[in-house]
């Protein structure tokens, strides 16, 4: 057996103002390319490390020509875009393939395409019409047609923070292989509803996804082999932004299409749970100020600068860390701002030296009212740092990430963390890389909305959502839909 594996992930915020080059694609200066990418994310705890695993028990000869991945932003540049999708056709086009397992994202946008992964499966379904294709992707999928007419199995993930990554591209590549043996013949039918799912709203062990996700993997007892539900990406002004389903079944459309809507008309039903409620920044912080300090093995208390997120493209804006140093918060940490110009100011004094420098508010937000001020800090350089870490886990387990160059400056009171390349704080490496121990802060400001719960979420004492000021806010007042299908909700449709 011979097959195909590969990855093209990008979640495209289309209100980002961060560029999506080539560069940004990997951990390190660009993607992977086959050996080096075989080698990176064998026994990992990725989707490409499921396939893999798959496809050497299966004694299959594997054909790797690229994995690549980056972390939120604006539209993939172009150039970057027909590099990767090339890499992929120009080996469909040699052939000789049993089967093709793809990792992809599903919500990622291209310069010249709303729908990059469509886009690249009708290539290749242009190129080989019968050669079967699993693809396993991300909850934050915009579903479009092509994605599903030019796949043979799609099959999602079922928890936000994502950790069952490989689980995911399991499911989809068992069946991909039964598909082969000739033992099933997967059918889909897909659908969406017109509504816009806040993302701080999404998290799978929160009603009403949670219980949303637990009934899509419960229908593989009512005949379904995979059942997915996709919350959507709603940062992204495309057409078909929101939320979608998808159900395989072996031969049985009709089972699957009655899945589906039962499926649709549930998370439609709860449409009013998946809007999110704003708090004031003031009286969040007072809120945290009033809650007791961690005793002897509890967390910290996590304050989430939501708003400017990783999936924002930004963490670049500093009014949550700005009031938590006006406020006098002590024994705090705060994870992070993407800034490299102060890294490399840190790094020129050295390890133990003061410094007196401004972080953030670098980048201008065209899409977002409303000023990002760059911040003055004063403290000791504490750590400095190449900013390697391979994930704990239980998210990506083994990954490597890359925070690139990566300093710590002390205040005093508040550690801040400062750094070179975007990584979300989702795994308690990304401290311990820094010497920060979470767990003996009073306060952990994360740049997160979702994700940190996957490797700190157990561990937090309690969480206080902070407003600040970022790419994404919160109710989506601030952003300008111009191709969104409309009327949805919330944006246009009333509750009920
Ligand atoms: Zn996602």
């Amino acid at each position: 057996m011979r097959l195909l594996i590969a990855m093209m992930k990008h979640e495209t915020n289309t209100f980002s103002p961060v560029p999506t080059p080539l560069a940004r694609f990997g951990h390190g200066p660009g993607p992977l390319y086959g050996d080096a990418a075989l080698k990176a994310y064998r026994g990992t705890g990725s989707g490409l490390g499921a396939y893999i695993e798959l496809a050497e028990r299966e004694g299959a000869e594997i054909v790797m020509p690229i994995a690549a991945g980056a972390p939120p932003s604006r539209r993939v540049d172009n150039d970057a875009y027909e590099h990767i999708a090339g890499k992929i056709c120009d080996v469909v086009r040699a052939g000789g393939f049993d089967g093709i397992m793809l990792d992809l994202h599903g919500a990622m946008v291209t310069e010249a395409y709303e729908d990059g992964e469509g886009e690249l499966l009708r290539r290749i379904r242009a190129i080989d019409a019968k050669t079967p294709i699993a693809v396993s992707l991300d909850m934050h999928t915009n579903l479009y047609d092509a994605m599903i007419d030019n796949a043979t199995v799609v099959a999602g993930y079922r928890t936000y923070p994502h950790i069952d990554t490989y689980d995911t591209a399991k499911r989809a590549g068992e069946i991909l292989l039964k598909a082969i043996r000739g033992e099933v013949k997967p059918v889909m039918a897909w659908g969406n509803v017109p509504m816009l799912p806040h993302v701080m709203r999404q998290g799978s062990d929160d009603f009403p996804n949670k219980q949303l996700q637990e009934r899509c993997a419960a229908m593989s007892k009512d005949g379904a082999l995979s059942a997915t539900l996709f919350v959507g990406f709603p940062h992204a002004d495309i057409h078909n932004a929101g939320l979608s389903v998808v159900v395989v079944t072996d031969g049985d459309k009709s089972l699957a299409e009655k899945l589906r809507d039962e499926l649709l008309d549930r998370a439609w039903g709860d449409r009013e749970a998946f809007v999110y409620k704003l708090e004031a920044l003031n009286e969040s912080l007072a809120r945290a100020k009033s809650i007791e300090p961690p005793k002897s093995g509890e967390g910290p208390i996590v304050l989430l600068d939501h708003y400017d997120n990783c999936a924002s493209g930004g963490m670049d804006t500093t009014a949550v860390l700005a009031a938590i140093l006006r406020e006098g918060l002590d024994n705090a940490a705060a994870f992070a701002i993407f800034d490299p110009e102060a890294v490399q100011q840190a790094i020129a004094v050295g390890v133990g030296a003061e410094v007196t420098m401004s972080i953030g508010g670098k980048m201008a937000m065209p899409q977002i009212p409303g000023e990002s001020r760059p911040l003055t800090i004063t403290g000791t350089v504490k750590t400095i740092s190449g900013g390697w870490f391979r994930n704990k886990g239980p998210s990506s387990r083994g990954v490597q990430m890359d925070m690139g160059p990566s300093v710590v400056i002390d205040t005093g009171k508040v550690e801040i963390a400062v750094i070179s390349r975007h990584v979300e704080p989702n795994d308690l490496n990304c401290f311990y890389t820094l010497g920060i121990d979470p767990m003996q802060k009073r306060y952990l400001m994360l740049k997160s909305r979702i994700h940190w719960r996957a490797g700190l979420g157990s561990l937090a004492k309690a969480v206080v959502e902070c407003a600040g000021h970022g790419v994404c806010t919160s109710d989506y007042s601030q952003l300008t839909f111009n191709n969104v299908r409309r009327p949805i909700y919330p944006l246009d449709l009333p509750s009920r």
